[in-house]
């Protein structure tokens, strides 16, 4: 499997999978969730809202993924998933390795050759950006996935790419 570390949108990559850093709600947020909402167009939101009734009444949780169509994207599905809230007192790493490993096992398991990832965690949930790097890297370096042979990580800063480049 390969490993890019690119600077930009994620919402324009041409890959058959994104990952979506969401909230327990599903219901759309700021940041990178926002972006992916906006991109997807409100088909997206429907979808969540659905899974919530269907599946996830009490939110999905920290560290699980759950996928929907990308409906206006580029990318044939969103995987969503929620990293942990270091303000909320979720220091816990694990929770953060299963967000990154959880969401590429799940794309694996759809027939996504390819993913992309945000610094899930290191925006408004407050993460240090190099222990999101590093978690990252391992969670993904470990997945023993069948499909998935090119995983990205896309950042929207050059300074968050730094970070990745070095924990890569
Ligand atoms: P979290 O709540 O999990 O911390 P955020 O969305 O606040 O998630 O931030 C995660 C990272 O995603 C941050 O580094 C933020 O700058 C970045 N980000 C925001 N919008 C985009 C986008 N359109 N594409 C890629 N990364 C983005």
């Amino acid at each position: 499997m390969k490993i890019d570390i690119v600077t930009g949108d994620i919402t324009t990559r041409p890959v058959d999978a994104i990952v979506n850093a969401a909230n327990s709600s599903l219901l759309g947020g700021g940041g990178v969730d926002g972006a992916i909402h906006l991109a997807a167009g409100p088909e997206l939101l429907e979808a969540c809202q659905e899974l919530r009734r269907r599946d996830y009444r009490d939110g999905l949780p920290v560290g699980h993924a759950v996928a929907t169509p990308g409906f206006r994207l580029p990318a044939r599905w969103v995987i969503h998933t929620v990293g942990p809230n270091w303000h909320a007192g979720q220091r816990d790493p694990d929770l953060l390795r299963s967000a990154f490993f959880e969401s590429l096992i799940l794309a694996d398991s759809l027939g996504a050759a390819s993913v992309a990832f945000p610094a899930i965690s290191a925006g408004i949930y407050g993460w240090d950006p190099r222990v999101v790097a590093r978690t990252a890297v391992d969670a993904v370096r470990e997945a023993d996935t069948q499909k998935v042979e090119l995983v990205e990580f896309v950042l929207f800063s050059e300074d968050m790419a730094d970070v990745f480049v070095a924990a890569a």
